[in-house]
């Protein structure tokens, strides 16, 4: 929560700033028809001050989270307009696999290439990825087919060297409750790609977004990924109706991950195009050219010659309103 304070007619500006720094407030001064106000964290004693008028307390629990841009920049791209396409392997295999998946990524249209260094896996027995090595292979090969690239930190260990290196940040469904690498994430300056726990709700998922964004970080963009809900034919559960929801009532960016949503690669293209119809701001798919033989996640991976006509079928989709 945080308090909003409203000033004074003659109040200055300036004193009362320094004053909120001086009890460890840092406080954003907002300008509105209203009159002045400033934004202040929770737990701060403020009323004291001269200058300040009254004190409000905010009714949200994530103001950044209300505040946040609805469009970030990642690379040269925007994402929070136009639906983008994200699309690579589950893991990034080995140098030359991962440059001839990203050449079909960039032919088949996607602007955003996808790859696992770090691997949270299930079992310790299963590949966790060839670490920072396979950072070095996914941004060459991104730089070679002009795409910006989003992969994942696992740990605060790792978090410094993948933000050097993506354009995008991505939080996994498993750490979204891992305070720490939120805000390691977040202070990296990097956009962060935040997918949701698979157990979290909507709530959660906003204040860990919250989290990253009181850190630093200058967007973030909601990944629904799937939920665990009740046995099922697939491997999660898509939550449509959230993201729904959320384009609804927020402002942040939010994609769809059908792979590990439904963790089998024949319903990829029909849940794309239920994301593409809701007015999401793009999809995050797996694929692979040769998925029987994928390192990890090959049964949900689509075959990288279907990506080219899903891509075009999605453009044709074109646009349902988006905010
Ligand atoms: C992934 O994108 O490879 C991944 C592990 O996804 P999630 O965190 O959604 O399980
Ligand atoms: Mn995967």
């Amino acid at each position: 929560m945080s308090q909003l304070l409203r000033l004074t007619a003659d109040a200055d500006i300036e004193r009362v700033r320094a004053e909120l720094l001086r009890r460890g407030a840092d406080a954003e001064m907002l300008e509105g028809a209203a009159g002045r106000a400033v934004l202040v964290r929770d737990g701060v004693d403020v009323r004291d001050i001269p200058g300040v008028d009254s004190v409000l307390r905010s009714a949200t629990a994530h103001p950044c989270v209300d505040r946040a841009p609805a469009t970030v920049a990642v690379g040269t791209l925007e994402i929070g307009g136009q639906p983008v396409l994200m699309a690579g392997p589950c893991a990034a295999e080995d140098e030359a696999t991962v440059e001839r998946l990203a050449a079909g990524v960039a032919q088949a249209g996607a602007q955003v290439l996808r790859g696992g260094a770090h691997k949270p896996r299930t079992s310790p027995y299963s590949f966790r990825g060839h670490g920072d090595e396979a950072l070095g292979w996914l941004r060459g090969a991104a730089d070679r087919h002009g795409l910006a690239l989003v992969t994942e930190a696992l740990d605060v260990r790792h978090v410094g060297r993948v933000a050097e290196l993506a354009d995008l940040v991505q939080i996994g469904s498993r750490n979204m409750h891992n305070q720490p690498l939120l805000i390691e994430a977040g202070r990296t300056g990097k956009p962060v790609l935040l997918k949701r726990g698979a157990a979290a709700t909507v709530a959660e998922w906003l204040l860990a977004a919250e989290h990253i964004l009181d850190a630093g970080a200058p967007g973030v963009v909601l990944c629904e990924r799937g939920i665990r809900a009740l046995p099922q034919p697939t491997r999660n559960t898509l939550d449509l109706g959230s993201v729904a929801w959320l384009l609804a009532h927020h402002s942040l960016p939010v994609i769809v991950d059908p792979s590990h949503a439904a963790g089998r690669r024949e319903l990829i293209a029909p849940l794309c195009r239920a994301a593409w119809a809701l007015g999401c701001h793009g999809v995050l798919v797996e694929v692979h050219d040769d998925p029987a033989r994928a390192a990890s996640d090959g049964a949900q991976a689509l075959p990288l010659a279907e990506l080219a006509p899903l891509a075009a079928e999605l453009k044709a989709l074109g646009q349902t309103r988006r905010r």
